[in-house]
């Protein structure tokens, strides 16, 4: 058991350092969670091992060829059953449900854009999932790759040691992510609040509450219409 991550990308060098520590790369460790970065230029055939070409209709940049990309997932094909996500910043919005989502998967193939993105017959013959991580645009799909990578394989049982602090997440039920502190009790004058040096369980609880909803910053578009 366990999840397979494998990604289809132009520097798959980017992706062993930032998953060789930490909480993921135990898991990696442990067998919990399997990464593997594939080159799309293993998958062309020309000389320059070229990956992007004009875009029909004319405009600026390039586009990521549809053939090396559908050439590379149908090879994975055979160790990863499960389903393809490309990294597109028009794409449904990660958030933690999304996570959830795939972390019940036996693998994900996760495909990086570059340039002004990816032939859109990538998406019709493999049938993706396009996911963006937010509303802004990066140079490529590789740091949204990880992140999206990130936030699934935590969520793979095992993964985290103490599963009460997956349960106690921020976005997982109510409200969570109230502020936090540990010792000193006080540093330079500051100190911790009373109620969490009680004991009084009820009341800590209710406190984080009540923090948790007060510190919800609201999204700016929210902010606006006040
Ligand atoms: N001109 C395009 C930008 C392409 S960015 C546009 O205006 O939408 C190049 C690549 O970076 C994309 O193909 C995608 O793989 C990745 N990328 C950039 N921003 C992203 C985001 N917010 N979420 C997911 N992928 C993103």
């Amino acid at each position: 058991m366990g999840l397979r991550f494998d990604v289809v990308t132009i520097f798959p060098g980017m992706f062993a350092p930032a998953f060789q520590q930490g909480v993921v790369g135990r898991a990696i460790e442990r067998g919990k969670v399997e990464l593997l970065a594939h080159d799309l230029r293993d998958f062309t055939h020309d000389r320059h091992r070229q990956v992007d070409d004009m875009p029909f209709g004319g405009g600026p940049g390039m586009v990521i060829k549809p053939e090396p990309v559908i050439e590379a997932v149908e090879s994975i094909r055979a160790q990863n059953p499960g389903p393809v996500v490309l990294m597109e910043p028009w794409g449904e919005r990660l958030d933690q449900s999304v996570a959830a989502s795939l972390a019940v998967e036996r693998g994900l193939i996760i495909v990086c854009g570059r340039y002004e993105g990816i032939d859109d017959r990538v998406r019709v013959a493999l049938d993706a999932r396009e996911i963006s991580i937010g509303d802004y645009v990066l140079t490529g799909g590789e740091i949204p790759a990880m992140v999206l990578i990130d936030a699934v394989a935590r969520l793979v049982p095992g993964v985290v040691g103490d599963p009460g602090s997956l349960a106690q997440d921020s976005f997982s039920s109510e409200p969570a992510g109230w502020p936090q502190f540990t010792r000193p009790a006080e540093y330079r004058g500051m100190t911790v609040p009373d109620v969490l040096l009680s004991g009084d369980h009820a009341r800590i609880r209710q406190w984080r509450r009540q923090q948790a909803a007060q510190r919800r910053v609201p999204h700016t578009k929210e902010l606006k219409k006040t």
